[in-house]
This record gives structure tokens, sequence and C-alpha cells, in this order.
């Protein structure tokens, strides 16, 4: 497996893929190492993730390098990352046992009866090179901390970030096999999830992987949950503060280089302010520097694979060709690595890949309405239901269009960001379950009946 540095073109690293009987023997030590671990008191599983945290800050400069390295990540967005990622540790660290602790019911006098919350098993996670660490510790934090131990297949192109997360958890304290590395290809996924020994999958990407996932593990009747793509919508009604709303926005859209399955991806902008929205918009995704990831003052890096960024240019593409017109943007920069520049595209015809599917780099979709009815229909106008934005000063009516959106997240005069005290995920295509918060906790857990009379 190569790990190449999509900025430079460098090959950074070389990794052997596990044959068989490496997946084997991982799966195998994942299954005795679960034995002993979800027997383990959970002040011992809180401390351990609590340990984590500290080597992901102590270690914070060195991660951060390695992702912008692999996927072309922005510097400074790298160095957040790895710090939300000791968050989430923490937050596990602090609130697990009160989100495991038995929920007593009162049924009838003289019996006790409760909800217990066990783990599972070894549970895989599939997960993507976007957010390559953020992605991984928000489904390890809680889970580890349930009692379950994990298998992480990570994307092909961010081996490097997958072997420093499981230096993460070995450095923290965790026994062999709690959390393993499986370095292999996607086609080796459908013998590993129909293994007796794995109990659950999980996966974040595209929606063609998830459908894949999904189909196996439901064959085997194994759980999943799914965090697909979306196409947020970011909805600017009349009395929004502009200003506001258009410099989110163009932070919404660029979030890491674009590439980020929450960002704001259709602008649904109503006609009283549509102008005025525009011309402020369009000067904020102007203003954004395109440059090396390792410079501080790079806001958008390099697509993280070639082939992403002609994928994305493919999509422009055709929806210019079908008539959508581009304000700003819109071809990729002419030097050596697949730089795309912020675009703008308006006029955007009902079929066209911009209006119709995920676009998963720095490219606007702006759509204009004439009143609320309008907006929310284009907001809904869409297979994803993942995120949404709403711009409005009336919060009262903000509530009752969060309420119309179907997406399993809506942020009122913020862009959708996810947070570990939040439920997290999606409806439609974007997938099902959640993470992160009590919920996410809930996901991989047998919520056991007893009754005791
Ligand atoms: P994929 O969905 O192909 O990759 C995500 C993960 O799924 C990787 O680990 C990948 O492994 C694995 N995978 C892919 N196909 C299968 C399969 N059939 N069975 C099991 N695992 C599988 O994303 P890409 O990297 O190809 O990106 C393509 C598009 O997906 C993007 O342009 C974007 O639209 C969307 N995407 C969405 C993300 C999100 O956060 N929701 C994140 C990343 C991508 P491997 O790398 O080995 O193929």
């Amino acid at each position: 497996m190569e790990s190449l540095n999509p900025a430079t073109g460098d090959v950074i690293d070389t990794f052997d893929e596990d044959d068989e009987s490496a997946v084997d023997e991982k799966l195998q030590r994942a299954t005795d190492t679960y034995d002993e671990w979800h027997r383990q008191p959970i002040e011992e599983r809180q401390r351990l993730i609590s340990n984590a945290a500290d080597v992901l800050r102590e270690n914070k400069r060195e991660y951060a390098e390695t992702m912008t390295a692999e996927m072309g990540k922005p510097i400074e967005s790298a160095v957040s990352e790895v710090e939300k990622c000791a968050w989430v540790c923490d937050y596990y660290a602090e609130h697990a046992a009160e989100f495991l602790q038995d929920e007593h019911i009162g049924t009838e006098p003289d019996v006790e009866s409760y909800v217990s919350y066990e783990p599972l098993g070894p549970v895989l996670a599939v997960m993507p090179w976007n957010f390559p660490f953020w992605q991984v510790f928000r489904f390890a934090a809680p889970n580890l901390t349930a009692g379950n131990v994990g298998l992480l297949k990570h994307a092909s192109n961010v081996p490097g970030c997958a072997m420093a997360i499981q230096e993460v958890f070995e450095e923290a304290g965790y026994p062999d096999g709690a959390f393993t590395t499986l370095l292999v290809g996607s086609d080796k996924m459908e013998d590993v999830i129909a293994d007796d020994r794995l109990a659950a999958v999980t996966l974040t990407g595209s929606e063609p992987a998830g459908r894949a996932v999904a189909e196996t593990a439901g064959s085997h009747l194994k759980k999943t949950v799914l965090e697909l793509g979306g196409s947020d919508p970011f909805v600017v009604l009349p009395d929004a503060d502009i200003e506001d709303a258009a410099k989110t926005g163009a932070r919404a859209r660029c979030i890491n280089s674009g590439q980020s399955c929450i960002a704001a991806k259709r602008f649904v902008v109503h006609d009283d302010v549509y102008d005025e929205f525009m011309d402020e918009f369009a000067a904020e995704m102007e203003s954004l520097t395109v440059g090396d990831p390792m410079d501080e003052d790079t806001d958008i890096g390099p697509q993280a694979r070639e082939d992403l960024m002609n994928d994305l240019h493919e999509q422009v593409e055709e929806s210019v060709d079908a008539g959508a017109t581009v304000e700003l943007g819109g071809e990729p920069l002419d030097r050596d690595g697949p730089y795309y520049p912020p675009t703008v595209l308006t006029e955007i015809p009902e079929d066209s890949p911009a209006a119709r599917e995920e676009l998963f780099g720095p490219v606007a979709s702006v759509f204009r309405v004439s009143d609320v009815e309008e907006a929310i229909r284009r907001a809904n106008d869409t297979t994803y239901g993942l995120g949404a934005s709403v711009w409005t000063q009336d919060k009262r009516r903000a509530k009752e269009v969060a309420r119309e959106i179907e997406a399993g997240m809506v942020f009122v005069n913020e862009l959708v960001k996810s947070d570990p005290r939040l439920p997290f995920g999606g409806v439609k295509d974007s997938g099902y379950g959640r993470e992160l918060s009590e919920h996410g906790i809930h996901e991989f857990v047998n919520e056991k009946t007893t009754w005791v009379s």
C-alpha cells in the first residue's frame, strides 16, 4: 500500500498489505482480547480513553503533519482535528459510566426490571480519508469505552494515519487487540464482515460503499451504522444577517478543502437578498487562499487524490454543459497537484450534477427561490438528508423551517458541525444510526432487558 503526498506527488511510505492469514490472526486476537476487555470495570476503560486523549495532545503536531502529508488537509485544520479527537476521548472518559448505567423501569410491585447496556464484541469500522483521525476517534472513543473492541479498515490512501492511530491506543496502554488496523483493500471486506467473530460494522464514506457493506452485513444479520454523503442545503431567508451568512457560508463550503460530508453544498437564497448575498459570498469565496497545505495561511489545499479532483471537475463541466453559469473558478489550477479553486455555480438546471449529486470539493451551487415554501422544497429536493443550515433572525420561524427539513441535523445561524455532545448522522441516502453523544454509545450495545421477581 502506498502513501502518496497529493501536494507533491512524492511517495511518503509503503506498507505491506495484510494477507489472509494476517487478517485471520488479527480477528482472532481481537476476539480473545474482547473476552477480557469487556469484563474490565468501566472505570478502567474510562482511564484508558483519557490516556488516549493525553497521547493525542502530546503528539499533536506529528499526527497533524501525517494527515496533511497523506491527504492534503491544511495544517491548521489538521492540528484542530487532533485536538477534537482528544476532546471526544475526554468526553467519553467523563460520561461513559453515566450513559451505560442500568435504566430501571417500574413495571410491577416487587419486581426489579431494568435495561443494561452490554457490549457486542469486535466491531469493524470502514473509514474514509477526509477526516482521517476524527472519523476514527468518533467511532473508537465510545465503542472501546462501551467494552467493544475495534478493527479499522481505513481508506487505502491513508495507511500512515491508520498506523498512527493504532499507536495512539498502544501508547495509551490498551491491551493488544483492543484496537487493530487491518491493512487491506475494500475487496477484502466481504469476508471480514461475514466472519462469525465479527459482531457489527460501521462505515463512513460514499453511498455505493455504504450499500455494499450494508448488503453484506444484512445477509449475515449484523448491525450497521452508516454515515454516507450529503448535499447539505444552506438556506438564506430575507431577514438573515447577510454578512455573517456569506462569511460562514464560504467557510462551510470550503472546510477541509471542500471535502466534508456536512459541508454546505447547495445555497438556497431568497430572491429579496439574492444579489446582496451573492456579492458578499462570491467575494468571500474568492478571498480564500489555495496553496501548500503545510503553510499556516492556506485555506484550501490540494484535493486528496487526483482521481477525486477529476471526478469533481467532470461534475462541474457536465453542469455547465447543461446550462449552469460559472460565477467564479470552474477550472483546475494550472500548477502541479490536484488543486481546485473556490467555484460558484448559478442558474443550475434541475437534473445536472450540481443540483443532484454530492460535490466533494470547493464548489458551491446557488439557487434562487421566491418564498419560504420554495426554499424548503428546494432544500429537500435531494436524495440525501445529512445536515442543513438555516439563516434568519426570526428564531420561531427558524424552528418551524428546521422541522420541515429532511435532515439528521439542522443548525440555525451556524454552519453544520460535529460535536461530541450532539448526535451526528443522517436520513434518506445519507445513512442511518447516530454517532457521538449518548445516542452514539448506544448503537453497538445489547440493550438487555432483565426482569427479577
Ligand atoms: P469510498 O466510499 O469509496 O471510501 C470510503 C471507505 O470505504 C474507504 O475505506 C474505502 O476503502 C471503503 N470502501 C469503498 N468501497 C467499499 C466496498 N465496496 N466495501 C467495503 N468498503 C469499501 O470513497 P472514495 O474515497 O472513493 O470517495 C468517493 C466519494 O465518496 C467522494 O467524492 C465523496 O462524494 C464520498 N465520500 C464521502 C465521505 C463522507 O464523509 N461521507 C468521505 C469520503 C468520501 P478503499 O479506500 O480501500 O477503497
